[in-house]
């Protein structure tokens, strides 16, 4: 845990980070200039407690990235859908991953409400129709937490069927490139990543996924 005081500790750790690399491989950061060549779209919260780069131990030039509260997948917001397009039409990235995590403030937000004017709770209003919509099944969870936490899981399942909903994917579907759509949850108790079951059925039937999807034309 950094603490502002620790400020200058980021940029001493950069200097470290950046030695340390150069020393098993002189040639690190000349490879790391070429063109960016990542295999992973990843949508995540932009909470604090999920590094990705750790939580994978992946590497720089590995994953490409959008971050934002509770992992939305707007379908308005200019900056994902930009982003979105880059990776699937330039970088050709083939698996796209939503990340979502327990203990998610965005979620518990969106249920409880902070203040009326704050705008985060304008951003997350999605979640408190997801809570609305399985309120029976998420009011027979009696530990709080536990309801919350199923929540992000609806809310993971959720914003992939808003990235189905994209023109950007639904164009490349059409030009018939392959796409894999995984939904994610960091299990913050555990530091371990559950892989949800997706209802793509159901979005087969929404017309959102090709009637191939997973069989092995996709494979
Ligand atoms: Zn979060």
């Amino acid at each position: 845990m950094i603490h502002h005081r620790d400020y200058f500790e980021l940029l001493n750790n950069n200097k470290l980070w950046a030695a340390e690399k150069l020393k098993t491989d002189p040639a690190y950061f000349d490879e790391l200039a070429k063109p960016q060549r990542p295999k992973f779209l990843f949508i995540g919260c932009s909470d604090s407690r999920v590094p990705l780069t750790s939580i994978l131990e992946s590497e720089p030039g590995d994953l490409f990235v959008h971050r934002n509260i509770a992992n939305q997948v707007n379908l308005t917001d200019i900056n994902l859908l930009s982003i979105i397009e880059y990776a699937v039409e330039i970088l050709n990235i083939e698996h796209m991953i939503i990340l979502g995590h327990y203990k998610c403030g965005g979620v518990k937000a969106a249920v409880e409400g902070l203040n009326e004017e704050d705008i985060v709770e304008n951003w997350v209003s999605q979640i408190s129709d997801i809570y609305h919509y399985h309120k029976k099944e998420l009011e027979t969870i009696t530990d709080k937490g536990k309801m919350y936490d199923r929540i992000s899981e609806m809310n993971v399942v959720a914003q992939l069927k808003n990235l189905l909903r994209t023109p950007i994917i639904q164009r490349a579907f059409r030009n018939k490139k392959k796409l894999w759509f995984h939904g994610w949850i960091f299990d913050i108790y555990t530091g371990l990543i559950k892989d949800l079951p997706l209802p793509l059925r159901e979005w087969k039937e929404y017309d959102l996924l090709p009637e191939d999807y997973l069989s092995e034309a996709f494979m």
